[in-house]
């Protein structure tokens, strides 16, 4: 083969956007022996059984094709029904809710369906780390909102209005929050709409996290005056069914908006995977209790690892859902990189640099606590020990 440089060829969009701050600290990680990993934002559980075995069923009963474009109409029609009982919002099943390979399939299809080049999407940061990267390569402009800790980590209505241009399109919001752990209530959430409403902007909401709420209810966002026929409502079954790997989420919102998505959808995947999807249909149908017994587990460590932070010196927020704390490691003199760098070189423990998650994550870290209650009281131990070395206490 000719040694020639192909990276000219490569799209410029994506030749600009930079590998996840996540994936290049995991790189490390794995080069690290006997790691406590608090770094990935997975459910510690393996799905339940009773889920596992209705994929198996399924399979066992042949059930191994494709399945229409949009899902399967039965898991279409459960997803509706979930959304209604729990939020008072109301889909039609046929064409108003999409199954996807995941939230994140979902969040690319919406940027994709939604922006032209220029569209300007306006994102509160620290973000989830897709969020920028699918607007840019859907040829959007990621515009920044930074929240800080005084602020609880939230948006304001006002913040939004300022940030709004003639080319704004798009608000994208996620509450829980990754990597925050903020919540937002009701009232504050209802004066963003109003400002997405004044501005006719469409509004996508990552909602993946919202059975994982301890502190308060949920607002789905789509529940809220004048926002279904303007929101794209994104949800899954990783988080709250501790199916990362099964690989199914959903779309919801206006005709126009999820005909255009699944457009894309039918030529790009063609359909969410038949396994994934007879799964998700059973933790819909059966999965509550056992959901709401791993979001316990997730509340009760939640204390625990506010606390420990709060003990060895280093403020932490204290989140009202996902499973996530955000602690201010620059108390300890170090930047965020430095921090989870020299963290996982003396003590072993990962952890994510805040600032992998933008600017305004800087001075922190983000600890996934959905992790065992031993690993996490072993990583607390060693973490301890690093931060007093720092001079911390
Ligand atoms: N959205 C947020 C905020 C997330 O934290 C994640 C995963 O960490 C995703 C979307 C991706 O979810 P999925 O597994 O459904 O693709």
């Amino acid at each position: 083969m000719t040694q020639k440089n192909w990276s000219d060829r490569i799209n410029p969009a994506v030749r600009s956007v930079p590998p996840s701050g996540i994936r290049r600290f995991f790189d490390l990680v794995a080069e690290t022996r006997g790691v406590i990993s608090l770094g990935v934002g997975e459910p510690d559980f393996v799905t339940p059984w009773h889920i596992r075995e209705a994929c198996i069923y399924s399979l066992e009963k042949g059930y191994t094709m494709y399945t229409s474009n949009w899902g399967l109409l039965e898991l279409r029609e459960a997803v509706a029904a979930d959304l209604e009982r729990t939020y008072n919002v109301k889909y039609n099943p046929k064409n108003e809710i999409l199954i996807t390979v995941g939230v994140s399939e979902a969040l690319d299809l919406a940027m994709r369906a939604l922006l032209v080049p220029g569209d300007e999407v306006l994102i509160p940061e620290p973000s989830y780390v897709s969020y920028a990267p699918c607007t840019t390569l859907a040829g959007g402009v990621p515009v920044f909102m930074p929240t800080s800790m005084e602020n609880n980590f939230r948006i304001s209505a006002d913040q939004v209005r300022s940030a709004i241009t003639p080319r704004t399109k798009v608000l994208l919001l996620c509450y829980p929050n990754n990597p925050t752990g903020a919540v937002m209530e009701r009232e504050e959430l209802a004066k963003i709409a109003e400002v997405a409403v004044e501005h006719d902007l469409i509004v996508i909401s990552d909602e993946i996290y919202d059975r994982l709420t301890y502190v308060g209810e949920h607002t789905c966002l789509a529940s809220l005056p004048g926002m279904q026929e303007r929101t794209v409502l994104l949800n899954g079954f990783s988080k709250a069914y501790a199916m990362t790997g099964w690989r199914v989420g959903y779309a919801a919102g206006n005709p126009d908006f999820i005909g255009a998505m699944t457009k894309i959808h039918q030529y790009s995947m063609l359909c969410t995977p038949i396994t994934g999807q007879m799964a998700a249909l059973e933790a819909l149908k059966n999965g509550q209790p056992g959901m709401r017994r791993m979001v316990g587990h997730y509340n009760r460590r939640r204390h625990l690892v506010v606390q420990a932070f709060r003990d060895m010196g280093v403020p932490c927020f204290e989140p009202g859902g996902a499973f996530y704390a955000f602690p201010q490691v620059s108390v300890t003199g170090l930047g965020s990189e430095e921090f989870a760098e020299e963290l996982l070189k003396q003590e072993q423990v990962a952890l994510v640099p805040g600032n992998a998650f933008g600017r305004s994550g800087e001075g922190f870290a983000r600890v996934s606590y959905a992790a065992s209650l031993d690993d996490l009281s072993e990583a607390f131990r060693r973490m301890a020990r690093f931060v007093r070395r720092c001079g911390v206490r």
